[in-house]
C-alpha cells in the first residue's frame, strides 16, 4: 500500500495494554520513557514507584512537588479575588 498511516504505538507498563500515541500518558526523563494506557495504571505505578525511591530523594523530591502545587493554588487564589 502506498499510503499508510503509522501511528506510533505505546504499551502500558503497568498492564500492557498499547494505545496509539496521542492517547494515555507518556513521560519522558533521563532516556526513559513511562508508558500509561490510563491515569489508574500510573496511580499504580506511582505508588510503587515512591516505595523504591530513597528516602533523601523521595523527602526532597515530595518537598518541591508539594510547593509548586501550593504556588500555583496561591496563584489561583489571587486571581478569584480580582
Ligand atoms: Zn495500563
Amino acid at each position: 500500500m502506498a499510503y499508510s498511516m503509522k501511528v506510533k504505538k505505546h504499551t502500558c507498563i503497568v498492564c500492557g495494554r498499547t494505545f496509539p500515541e496521542g492517547q494515555g500518558i507518556v513521560l519522558r526523563r533521563a532516556n526513559i520513557e513511562l508508558t500509561f494506557h490510563s491515569k489508574s495504571c500510573l496511580t499504580k505505578f506511582f505508588r510503587l514507584f515512591i516505595e523504591n525511591l530513597d528516602e533523601g530523594s523521595f523527602k526532597k523530591a515530595a518537598k518541591e512537588t508539594i510547593k509548586s502545587f501550593e504556588e500555583q493554588r496561591k496563584a489561583r487564589m489571587k486571581t478569584k479575588v480580582i
